[in-house]
């Protein structure tokens, strides 16, 4: 086995990248769009605070007062949090205001509550009271100004961005709609969790396996089927799953076996393979396609080691990106011990991810049994990506981490 006239991991992710086309925009209401990838620029509506804004309860005089050497206010009024501004009469009147309040006119600082006495309507400081212009008072603009850019095309919109968009003013915003994924799992040999199994069966794991990933990443219109190894069936229900699905991800039927039908079937429903195989382990079968009409097609080894790291290198970072994410950079982390791989091929290394007495994080070897070998990856935090070998990784070396 050998890597030659292979494409690498990076010129696969290319070639995938550049053959993916944007998802369409939608305008969703605020409420449903924490996760979403945002297709739009967000600006201030206003300036941020859009007014001075009291930040302590207390009362609003003239700090020039207090500088007169004032130190006993009569209480003119109160001013709640969303009351229009009120007017101060005298320099030596005070208006009680709550946090949130504008800045009643002509006054220009807060003493809080904890500084003062009131009776009978007279406001009398404490000797620890001061007062300088604009103290417990957040200045209009002091965070941002009208008109400016808050967020940015390609954003995720995470809770505090959600916030921030809800503070333009805005009850939808445009986002870029989620893709249809239909997960099709083949192989006569798979039965689902629930129901009875024979000695020569197993279960259909891959498809919870890469459901959940697509759920963990955000991804909520998941369908998924399952088909034997029958190639008139597996044109009939691709064939379906083509008109109604943006993106297919297939597990198994992708290899050299008598009845890996996947590539054939798709390439007779009008599929495009872009490529077939990439110059890693595990995952080396791996086979990617577009769809008469553009879809994403990924033919995944069916080996469940071999199926999740694919998912995981290509299938999540080229929809991201097809949505109009902007690319994070990957980690990089050392490894804690040294390894050793043989083959020219990229080697996926799972890891767990430990620290030591200093806090550095390292990424700890956990080598499966083979890519039939899941039960090795529970508990493990992603994978390590190291360059082809024949090669011996030392202690140290800097590998980029991909995390489940
Ligand atoms: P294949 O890629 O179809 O040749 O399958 C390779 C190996 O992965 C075989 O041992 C299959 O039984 C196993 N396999 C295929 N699909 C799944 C699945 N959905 N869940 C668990 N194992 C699978
Ligand atoms: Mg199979």
């Amino acid at each position: 086995m050998n890597g030659i006239n292979l494409l690498s991991p990076q010129q696969a992710e290319q070639v995938i990248r550049s053959r993916l086309t944007c998802s369409p925009i939608e305008s969703l209401p605020l409420m449903q769009c924490v996760g979403a990838t945002l297709r739009e620029d967000i600006v201030a509506e206003r300036d941020l605070p859009p007014f001075d804004r009291v930040c302590m309860d207390g009362v609003a005089v003239d700090s020039g007062a207090l500088g007169r050497g004032v130190r006993r206010f009569v209480v003119q009024a109160t001013q709640a949090a969303g009351s229009p501004a009120l007017e101060l009469e005298r320099s030596d009147h005070a208006i009680e205001v709550m946090t949130g309040a504008i800045m009643p006119r002509a006054t220009d600082c807060i003493v809080p509550v904890e500084q003062y006495n009131i009776a009978s309507g007279i406001v009398s400081l404490t000797s620890d009271a001061v007062s300088t212009p604009y103290r417990n008072v957040q200045r209009r603009g002091a965070d941002g100004l009208a008109g400016m850019v808050m967020l940015k095309a390609g954003c995720i919109l995470g809770p505090p961005e959600i916030a921030v968009a809800a503070s333009a003013g805005l009850a939808r915003v445009r986002v870029s709609s989620q893709p249809a994924f239909m997960i099709v799992s083949t192989g006569n040999e798979l039965v689902e969790p629930g129901e009875p199994i024979a000695a020569q069966q197993v279960r259909r794991s891959n498809a919870y396996a890469v459901a959940a990933t697509l759920r963990a990443h955000g991804f909520g219109r998941v369908g998924d089927d399952h088909v034997p190894d029958d190639e008139e069936m597996l044109r009939e229900r691709l064939k379906l799953h083509l008109t109604t699905h943006d993106v297919v991800i297939l597990s198994g039927g992708v290899s050299m076996g008598k009845f890996d039908f996947v590539p054939k079937v798709l390439i007779e429903l009008g599929a495009q393979e872009v490529f077939h195989k990439v110059a890693q382990r595990p995952g080396k079968p791996m086979w990617f396609g577009v769809g008469p009409q553009a879809q994403a097609i990924f033919g995944l080894p069916g080996n469940p080691v071999s199926t999740l790291v694919c998912l995981i290198r290509y299938v999540i970072p080229a929809i991201a990106e097809a949505m109009g994410t902007r690319p994070v950079l990957h980690e990089r982390l050392a490894l804690a011990s040294p390894v050793s791989f043989d083959l020219p091929l990229s080697y996926f290394l799972p890891v767990v991810i430990e620290h030591d007495a200093w806090g550095q994080p390292w990424a700890n070897p956990r080598p499966t049994n083979g890519s039939g070998d899941y039960l090795s990856l529970a508990g493990t935090d992603g994978f390590v990506e190291l360059p082809p070998g024949p090669n011996t990784y030392p202690k140290g070396f800097v590998a980029s981490l991909y995390r489940w």
